[in-house]
């Protein structure tokens, strides 16, 4: 009895061995990139823009919120949480809500992709009415877009090597919601996130993040910031050679110069981080002009595909 079931084990084993010389490797997951849909990114975007003013305080802010967790959940991606905190400054308190989605959450590696979803509180720069609203179609409403066709994606392709967190940071744009144009401007969400890093990473820092910003206008072209260039040379070596095998004219090597912006805080958090950005956007930066006609589904594409690529390396 005992020396037939060894024997069965043997024989078992036998073939298991057999079997495993005869099955070539296995194979690599990947995604069909041509599944990511730059017009229903551009569908995001519109969305969004009926929401405006989305800044901190304003009504549009929190639908901005729902619809993004809306978006995520016809995704099927259930692992979202909203990390609540108040601001504190100039008189003044504001809540803020970054809100954090995480895919294949059972994977170790952990890999952050990110952009912010507050927006300016008036389009200061714009030359005919700076007290008016600023529509933020580029900036930024597109990272948001981008975020959310990327996680409907990867929700219908096999799992990559890593597991993805998408995060939405809330405050980016500053405690006056107007980003660069406030001389005390500096972001809320990103910072306070890295402070409370072990409630989301109890047992290691993720490996490394990307961080995008005004991702959809038309033509774009997205040259590597400086001190992404810096602080994560390897990644942005190879994020920008798949983006020039996917879209060539959309990715140039030439290296802008130091722009500040969420993927800061978590390059000081000792999280390897670089920024993908076409900060080239005048005369409409910040303007009452940033609007949906001024984006394209095609750079959509182009930022987004070469996203899922970069999500499926080893
Ligand atoms: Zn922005």
């Amino acid at each position: 009895m005992r020396l037939t079931v060894k024997l069965q084990h043997f024989r078992s084993l036998a073939v298991a061995v057999v079997l495993a010389l005869a099955l070539p490797p296995a194979a690599r997951a990947e995604a069909d990139v041509s599944l990511w849909d730059g017009s229903r990114a551009m569908g995001h975007i519109e969305a969004q823009l009926r929401f405006t003013p989305r800044s901190m305080d304003m009504p549009g802010h929190q639908k901005t919120i729902d619809y993004i967790k809306a978006e995520l959940a016809k995704s099927g991606i259930t692992a979202v949480t909203t990390q609540n905190f108040v601001y504190r400054g100039n008189g003044k308190s504001l809540a803020l809500f970054n809100v954090i989605a995480r895919l294949n959450p059972e994977n170790p590696r952990r890999v952050i992709v990110a952009t912010h979803y507050d927006s300016i509180v008036r389009a200061y720069r714009d030359p005919k009415n700076p007290q008016g609203p600023m529509p933020g179609a580029n900036n930024s409403a597109s990272g948001v877009a981008l975020l959310l066709e990327t996680a409907r994606v990867l929700s219908a392709s096999p799992k990559p090597p890593v597991g993805i967190d998408l995060i939405f940071f809330d405050g980016e744009e500053g405690p006056k919601s107007l980003g660069a144009g406030d001389p005390d401007w500096h972001p809320l969400g990103s910072p306070h996130f890295v402070e409370h890093l072990k409630d989301y990473y109890p047992s290691g820092k993720p490996e490394r993040a990307v961080d995008f910003d005004m991702v959809c206008k038309k033509d774009i072209l997205l040259m590597p910031e400086a001190f992404s260039v810096k602080t994560a040379p390897a990644e942005v070596k190879k994020f920008w050679e798949l983006g020039a095998a996917i879209a060539p004219k959309a990715f140039s090597t030439k290296i802008t110069y130091p722009i500040s912006d969420d993927h800061t805080a978590l390059n000081e958090a000792g999280i390897p981080s670089f920024l993908v950005i076409d900060f080239e956007y005048e005369p409409y930066f910040n303007t009452s002009e940033d609007t949906l006609d001024k984006c394209s589904a095609e750079s959509l594409e182009a930022v987004g595909r070469t996203l899922l690529r970069y999500l499926y390396l080893p």
